[in-house]
């Protein structure tokens, strides 16, 4: 068994979904699961319908009609023959959506967010797998809530392994030819759907390698594989390629967004190969991640634009101690806002995260109860890993450096434009 994951980008029209059969045609004798996310930016979108719905300021109709509109352009070039099952079905899809749209909203935002969200990759993946068929790419569409179990922690949901373990390995026992399904999305014990994470197909691929203890997952990818920076910004990237799941791990964790951060760790537990490959050139041999030790060449870049850094002291200047740690932390988790970077010094405490305008304002007003908080926004964190003094020297050329934090081989920096 091959697992392939195909993110928004290879599917975002017509042309791509084309693309995609044609990198399928290149595997005739493999058995495959091929996890598919939402169409282009279609998760965004949905986000919006789900602002638009539960806090009212717009109308979701007009959201949803959009977002109707593109998947049926796209079905429109694909299927011109309108009579053809799809268009039912993904009507069915858009009517469930529309019944949740027109009821009261639950009151819990990140339960809503989930019962919206994940129909992207309904949609997505009917479409895709329909297509596939017409072109002779037999396969079986499969609802990945029925195999992906998970607690009721919507918007993150945790998987439960064991469960989902099992309702895999047998679903996939005896399978032969071509499962098509979604990533990104599960079920919680009472039916109802859960989501990984934003980009959390690729751990939905790698939780179903891990339990069909498959060959390789393959990440189908716009660009040639691992790149050692965000071509966004650099105009001289490099392809990586060959990666160790260590160095991996380190570069999802720091926010390279090539590969989601929990992606990994299955893999590596039973040495399954993760392949970064390009669906635009799929000869090519992209970066290939496995169980062999290697140190990167060059230094690797990740960049985090619009980050907000925050500095939390005791409100009596008394010093931190692990009491407070323990607070802090805790009032992160609960917000659910992860830690980029963080130092502390005797009487503070610095964190750097994402300026997520939905989290931070909750999470500020709850530090302030106890501590004397300051903050910098507009700073970006810049990680690089095996660095040197002159790369650390290069980036920070017209940018003044508030935090940096040395390890052995990662250095990060928080700073601002001058
Ligand atoms: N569609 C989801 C997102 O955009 C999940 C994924 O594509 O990995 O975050």
């Amino acid at each position: 068994m091959k697992v392939f994951k195909f993110g928004g980008a290879s599917v975002k029209d017509a042309g791509s979904v084309r693309n995609v059969a044609s990198v399928l045609k290149r595997f005739p004798s493999d058995n495959l699961i091929v996890v598919i996310s939402a169409m282009g930016k279609t998760t965004n979108a949905l986000e919006h319908l789900t602002d638009a719905d539960f806090f009212g300021k717009e109308n979701p109709i007009s959201v949803l009609d959009e977002i109707k509109e593109y998947h049926l352009d796209i079905m429109k070039d694909l299927f011109p023959d309108t009579s053809h099952s799809v268009y039912p079905a993904v009507e069915k899809i858009f009517q469930e959506i529309k019944k949740r749209i027109d009821g009261t909203p639950s009151g819990d935002y990140n339960k809503e967010y989930d019962q919206l969200v994940s129909k992207g990759e309904i949609i997505s993946t009917l479409i895709v797998s329909e297509y596939l068929n017409s072109e002779g790419i037999t396969n079986k569409w499969l609802d990945a809530r029925d195999l992906i179990k998970t607690d009721s922690n919507y918007r993150e949901g945790r998987v439960d392994f064991e469960v989902t373990g099992k309702l895999i390995s047998n679903y996939f026992s005896s399978f032969k030819g071509i499962a098509i399904t979604q990533g990104f999305i599960g079920k919680t014990p009472d039916n109802l759907t859960t989501t990984l994470g934003r980009e959390g197909s690729d751990y939905t691929a790698a939780i179903l390698a891990y339990c069909t203890n498959a060959e390789s997952v393959t990440i189908w990818k716009d660009v040639p594989g691992v790149m050692n920076a965000d071509p966004k910004w650099f105009d001289e990237t490099k392809l990586i390629g060959h990666l160790s799941y260590h160095d991996a791990i380190e570069l999802a964790y720091f926010g390279a967004t090539v590969i989601h951060p929990k992606t990994i760790k299955p893999l590596q537990n039973k040495k399954i190969p993760l392949l970064v490959k390009s669906f635009l050139k799929p000869a090519e041999k992209g970066t290939v991640i496995n169980n062999e030790p290697s140190q990167l060449p060059i230094p690797c870049f990740i960049f985090k634009v619009n980050q907000i850094l925050l500095s939390i002291s005791p409100k009596d200047f008394s010093f931190i101690v692990e009491e407070n740690f323990s607070d802090i932390f805790n009032t992160f988790s609960e917000h659910k806002v992860k830690i980029n970077t963080m130092q502390n010094s005797a009487i503070s405490f610095s964190v750097c995260v994402d300026n997520d305008s939905r989290k931070i304002p909750g999470l500020l007003k709850k530090l302030r109860e106890n501590f004397r908080v300051l903050y910098n926004e507009n700073v970006e964190l810049i990680t690089i890993r095996y660095y040197d003094q002159s790369t650390i020297d290069r980036v920070c050329i017209g940018k003044k450096v508030f935090l940096e934090h040395k390890s052995r081989y990662t250095v990060q920096l928080v700073v601002k434009n001058i």
